[in-house]
């Protein structure tokens, strides 16, 4: 199905722009909806007028991704699974990330610091906050009174959504009736256990996972699912090692997105998950090999399956602080993925304190994009500067071609140091702008009334420019020069 225009999306809403669901008309819900800031829900008049309620109905259904998305746990951490529009990112963009899970064992000791571990552990990366998704609790004891204890603490100590793996469907659903309330994902309905566990899903209205090496029945087993009433789905079409494997597992993960995303076949039409952990029981290890060697192993998978937009993964590795490298390639691979092509990566404007600046600290300007403040920042503190830091909005775009569109100009410039009151914080009027914006030093003088230095093109150059170049009272003599 076509993506829906803002226009269609608007025919079908009341048009009585009555403000109600927060925005001022209905025009710019419809822009929201199909950018999924808002649901069909957010409109009181489609969900209270029984008049309305077809016009509902067929919004729903133009606005359902061909993949719909699940959800897994609650509050705050809650993740959203699959619910994309687009095989590959630069057709459109990706809504949801990969959700990493990593796998605990309940026959753990330490499985309390492990999960609080894990539910605590961020990275920041370019103004991004980067977490762990979930923690997929693996029944490894065989025995239910451990597994639903282990899954009952899991849930007291994190708040990380939680997924249930065990085949045996007693053990499963024991621990899941345990935590029933925090949402957990169910793994997994296979062909012999879909009825017993469909129902307790649709019962407590739980996500599950379908597994099977067969393509066949895993879109068999979906369509059992939907029937009996589930209303989540994750398709698992396993994750297989060995010489050949991979190309296997990349072939299923995709046939699956394309059925359901190209196709839109209803039952293939859910998230698609891949666990690289399986390698950790489907290879002999090694002893001579060290445990990085197969921990890369398993990582080469999980960033095959972020590659193609797998919706969730499992992981083994990454569970302890050791192996926070693990994590870390795992979840920039992420970011780096799952950030949208639309949208420049944009800072927000204003003057930046770095360090403990005083009235004689030098002021550097730079642009809002994301990837160009950072550095700068980090460049500054990196040579123990304290400074402050303009940052001019330049609509997210880099400074050589904010430069030539004209976003990052002398009167932009100009403007922000008034906004931000750049001058009120020190008793000098110097701006240090970028090398690559050389070419407004002299407009820029008049327009914000200083005396403009140009830095180096390379801000990590920043720490030796001032070492060798920053001279403040001269400077300031020229500008009282120029004055006169
Ligand atoms: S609540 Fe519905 S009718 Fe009111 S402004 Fe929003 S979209 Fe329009």
């Amino acid at each position: 199905m076509a993506r829906p225009s803002p226009l269609e999306i608007y025919a079908l809403l009341d048009k009585s722009n009555c403000k109600d669901c927060g925005r001022d008309t209905c025009m710019a819900f419809a822009t929201d909806l199909l950018e999924r800031n808002v649901v069909v829900q957010d409109c009181s008049h489609l969900m209270q007028d029984p008049k309305q309620f077809k016009k509902r109905d067929k919004l729903i259904k133009i606005t359902t991704p061909p993949q719909k998305p699940v959800f897994i746990g609650i509050g705050e951490r809650k993740c959203i699974v699959g619910g994309e529009e687009v095989l590959n990112r630069h057709q459109l963009t990706y809504y949801n990330e990969t959700q990493i899970f990593i796998q605990i064992a309940d026959d753990e000791n330490d499985l309390e610091e492990i999960a609080k571990y894990l539910a605590e552990v961020k990275l920041e990366r370019m103004g991004d906050v980067l977490r762990v998704s979930g923690i997929a609790l693996r029944c490894v004891s065989g025995d239910a009174e451990q597994f639903r204890l282990a899954a009952k603490k899991l849930t007291e100590v994190s708040d990380l959504p939680v997924m249930l793996a065990c085949f045996n469907p007693d053990i499963l659903l024991a621990a899941a009736a345990e935590i029933k309330d925090k949402k957990p994902l169910l793994y997994a309905a296979t062909k012999d256990s879909w009825e017993q566990i469909g129902k307790f899903a649709v019962e407590n209205n739980l996500p599950v996972v379908a597994v099977s090496s067969d393509l066949d029945e895993l879109i068999s087993l979906s369509a059992t699912l939907q029937k009996l009433g589930v209303t989540g789905i994750v398709l698992d079409p396993t994750t297989v090692f060995g010489p050949g494997n991979i190309a296997l597992t990349y072939d299923n993960i995709m046939q699956l997105r394309i059925a359901a995303i190209d196709k839109e076949d209803a039952n293939a039409g859910w998230p698609v998950m891949g666990v690289p952990a399986a390698y950790w029981s489907q290879v002999k290890i090694d002893d001579d090999k060290g445990l990085w060697e197969h921990q890369y192993q398993e990582l080469i998978m999980g960033a095959i399956m972020e590659s193609i937009d797998t919706n969730l993964i499992v992981l083994h590795s990454g569970k302890r602080k050791e192996d926070i490298w693990a994590l870390l390639a795992m979840m920039t691979l992420r970011q780096s993925i799952f950030s949208d092509p639309r949208i420049y990566p944009a800072a927000d404007p204003g003057i930046y304190e770095i360090g403990e600046p005083t009235d004689k600290s030098p002021i550097f300007v730079t642009s809002n994009y994301r990837l160009t403040k950072i550095p700068v920042e980090i460049d500054i503190k990196g040579a123990n500067l304290d400074a402050y830091l303009l940052v001019v909005d330049s609509e997210g775009i880099g400074i050589e071609s904010a430069v030539a569109g004209g976003q990052f100009s002398a009167g932009s410039i100009a403007e922000a140091t008034k906004e931000f009151k750049a001058f009120d914080k020190v008793n000098h009027r110097i701006l240090i702008i970028p090398g690559m914006a050389a070419r407004l030093s002299g407009a820029l003088e008049d327009e914000a009334d200083c005396f403009v230095v140009v830095g180096p093109r390379d801000s990590s150059g920043i720490g030796k420019y001032m070492q060798e170049q920053w001279k403040p009272k001269e400077f300031m003599e020229q500008y009282e020069d120029l004055k006169e």
